[in-house]
């Protein structure tokens, strides 16, 4: 019994051709198997890794029993793995008590390696594997997700597993250390940045442990470290993508205070124009149902001062009278002397904080997204 292989070309789209992906590995199945097996992990660089693919392949099979481990699979379990490789954490996530596993893989080399690696085992039919770019591609409903992920898709993948419409119980994912630690960095930490206030929204995140890079091949540059991301049962009581707007504008200068970021007259502009633009759409409850714009968790690196020089031809040239974007400014400046964040930080708030700021704006007609 051979392993389902299904290809997506584009969004969505699921064509599954089996013929073409198991012929193929039909042929380098003998190959294959005669120089690998489950238990050898190690590369026999039948092909060139492709770095900018993120391909460094995880050899170290302690390590890899650990991933597993954590992941806590369970009987039923439906797994999501993204970028397989050529199955060394697949081989784990078969022989676990899970149902079955869905492996999303773009290289159609890497898709062929791990179609022949299990095509001949018995655990087969628990493993799926869909060609394609999992930043594209529609995710089967999974319990768990664990993955060595490409680390170039890290934010966006994140966000498109929180903020999207799955829902799981647990992410189990091996990211780049520096990521990781900005992950999960607390309000107050150094390291502490948008990602990881939009991402504890909506979950908890945890370090389970560091991964050297010398368990990989070829060796990248980088340490890894393993992840878990656990998405709460409820849904937070704010519009995500007004909140995901918000988080922008404060963490673009998260160490600047508050009322330093919102008295940048470029900056009153935008949200002027942002404001408008939501009353106009959505009289009756703003922000609601337009759509969360994926990849947009993590922070820019521009932290870029807005320029305070625009006088009135600037206020002119965005379409509104001198007088309205006076009085936008003071509603902005009343929000914040209402409370004493004025002068806080945003790398230094909690996200009851910011949202209890979040609400003062709304309440007052200022809108982010
Ligand atoms: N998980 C394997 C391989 C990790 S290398 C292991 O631990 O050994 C990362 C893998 O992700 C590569 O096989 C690469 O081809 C694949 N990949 C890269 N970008 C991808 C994308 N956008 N969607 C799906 N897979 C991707």
């Amino acid at each position: 019994q051979t392993a389902k292989v299904e290809q997506h070309h584009g969004a969505n789209r699921a064509k599954p051709d089996m013929n073409r992906a198991v012929s193929n590995s039909r042929a380098r199945l003998a190959a294959f198997s005669a120089s690998s097996s489950l238990a050898s992990e190690a590369w026999d660089g039948r092909f060139r890794l492709h770095k900018p693919r993120g391909q460094h392949l995880l050899t170290n099979p302690r390590v890899l029993d650990a991933i597993a481990r954590h992941a806590a699979l369970r009987p039923g379990d439906a797994v999501l793995e993204v970028g397989p490789g050529t199955g060394n954490l697949t081989a784990r996530l078969l022989a676990s008590p899970a149902d079955r596993v869905t492996a999303v893989e773009i290289d159609p080399r890497m898709v062929d390696a791990v179609t022949a690696r299990f095509g001949a085992l018995d655990l087969a039919h628990k493993l799926t594997v869909i060609q394609g770019d999992a930043m594209e591609t529609e995710f089967p409903k999974f319990d768990v997700c664990v993955a060595n992920i490409p680390y170039g898709i890290s934010s966006p993948l994140i966000a498109k597993l929180l903020f999207g419409t799955y829902h799981f119980r647990t992410a189990t994912l091996l990211l780049q250390k520096e990521f990781a630690r900005r992950l999960v960095a607390m309000p107050g930490d150094s390291e502490y940045n948008r990602l990881a206030a939009n991402v504890r929204m909506v979950a908890d995140v945890k370090l389970l442990m560091d991964v050297s890079k010398r368990d990989f091949v070829p060796m990248p540059r980088v340490d890894s470290s393993l992840v878990e991301i656990q998405p709460r049962g409820a849904p937070p009581e704010v519009d995500l993508a007004e909140w995901l707007g918000f988080t922008r504008e404060c963490f673009g200068q998260k160490n600047k205070t508050l009322g330093a970021i919102f008295k940048q007259k470029r900056k009153i502009l935008d949200l002027l124009k942002r404001s408008q633009r939501s009353e106009r759409c959505t009289s009756d409850a703003p922000g609601t149902g337009s759509g969360i714009i994926l990849g947009v968790l993590d922070d820019d690196g521009n932290d870029e001062a807005c320029s305070d020089e625009d006088g009135d031809s600037g206020d002119r040239a965005a379409g509104f009278s001198t007088e309205e974007v006076g009085a936008f400014k003071e509603r902005i400046a009343g929000a914040l002397e209402s409370t004493d964040l004025a002068g806080k930080r945003p790398s230094k708030m909690s996200n009851d904080e910011l949202l209890y700021l979040l609400r003062l704006f709304n309440e007052r007609g200022i809108w982010f997204q």
